[in-house]
């Protein structure tokens, strides 16, 4: 966030949004802030595509705890050679298994299909950023802003400069993830 112009005061990490102008709230609204515990991965076979399967340690399971699975099978990706393939959404219990699972499984071919990986985003919550107390206990939108929040623009998303600033972030976390501990890493 930091890098957005989000810097908070006396050295703390949470930023009060009522302490933003109307220019900044909207930049937020525009904001979309990497999830370190969610993998979004594309080009699941269909043979792995269940939730078992990919909780497995054969495949997923493998890099550590996966508390959330969600494939979306009713939109299969069909331009590659092996036919169709699938997308999910898996939260990790922990940020680092996640940033290993995304550098180990990114560019992998399984099936004739190429794996992509990279972290999952979000958005900030339209009644956080009017200062208004959310209701929805199953929200799935941000409801704090802080200073350490990573986040590109939703332009950045739409376009191909994204995946590349994404591949750049990850090297980055792989590194950290491997020197750091887990305590350091979050
Ligand atoms: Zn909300």
């Amino acid at each position: 966030m930091k890098s957005f112009g989000f810097l908070p005061k006396n050295g703390q990490n949470k930023i009060p949004i009522s302490t933003l102008s109307k220019d900044k709230v909207k930049k937020l609204a525009n904001l979309r802030v990497i999830q370190k515990t969610l993998v979004y991965v594309i080009g699941l076979a269909p043979d792995i595509a269940s939730e078992s399967k990919l909780r497995s340690l054969d495949h997923f399971g493998q890099y550590g705890k996966i508390d959330k699975i969600v494939i979306n099978t009713n939109n299969p990706f069909n331009g590659g050679r092996g036919g169709p393939s699938y997308s999910a959404y898996m939260t990790f219990a922990n940020p680092r298994d996640a940033a290993n699972c995304i550098l180990s499984v990114d560019q992998f071919l399984y099936n004739d299909r190429l794996i992509r990986a990279s972290f999952g985003t979000s958005k900030f919550c339209q009644y956080f950023l009017s200062a208004q107390k959310c209701s929805n206990k199953d929200c799935l939108y941000l409801h704090e802003l802080r200073a350490d929040l990573e986040a590109y623009t939703k332009e950045d998303m739409q376009s191909n400069k994204f995946i590349f600033q994404e591949q750049q972030k990850i090297a980055i976390k792989l590194s950290k993830a491997l020197e750091m501990t887990l305590e350091e890493f979050k």
